[in-house]
């Protein structure tokens, strides 16, 4: 498979190779992750200066999660459906290939009170909402699209696209998922 490209729509109907490996990842600054976390070079460098620019005003911004492997994610998944089942692990976990994390290009963040799950409660995440597209990153599961995105609302993850697309989406408040079927309703 052919590296995607960074407006790539990885979701429910579409998956990635159980084969994908991002070519071109490095690891993230260790002052802007919780450990080795490998991403895309072009959203590894964005996501580095969006954590240095929150940080100038007071924030900290740490990646929790970045690529996850095929396998990886496969071990995640079959955790969920057996300590949760199968229901709650399609809505909260992605099955192996479905993943945007396989991308290399999304991630998960968490503030200075230090849990993920909570990050809808760091001051962090307003810095988030008001600026994260200028560094060419969107909320990817917002709040009030799960139809939509096919995901239960997610403050933490957050999808690289470019600044451009990021801009687009951003000013027209949509989802990738809405972006692309606009897109398509243009062209017939
Ligand atoms: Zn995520």
């Amino acid at each position: 498979m052919e590296s995607i490209s960074i407006i790539t729509l990885v979701n429910k109907n579409n998956p990635l190779d159980s084969e994908y490996i991002p070519s071109n990842m490095r690891l993230l600054d260790l002052k802007y992750a919780e450990n080795d976390k490998y991403m895309v070079i072009e959203a590894a460098l964005n996501f580095e200066k969006l954590c240095r620019d929150a940080s100038l005003e007071g924030n900290q911004i740490i990646a929790v999660s970045t690529y996850r492997s095929y396998e990886y994610q496969k071990k995640l998944f079959d955790y969920y459906v057996k300590t949760r089942g199968y229901k709650y692990a399609s809505k909260c976990s992605a099955k192996p290939g479905y993943s945007e994390h396989q991308t290399g290009l999304a991630v998960d963040v968490m503030g200075s009170n230090g849990d993920y799950n909570l990050f809808e409660k760091a001051k962090e995440f307003n810095w988030m909402r008001e600026n994260a597209h200028k560094y060419g990153f969107i909320l990817r599961y917002p709040k009030g699209k799960e139809k939509i995105t096919g995901y239960k609302y997610e403050p933490w993850h957050y999808r690289y696209v470019g600044n451009k697309l990021a801009l687009e989406l951003y000013e027209k408040d949509i989802t990738l998922e809405e972006y692309y079927s606009i897109d398509q309703n243009q062209i017939k």
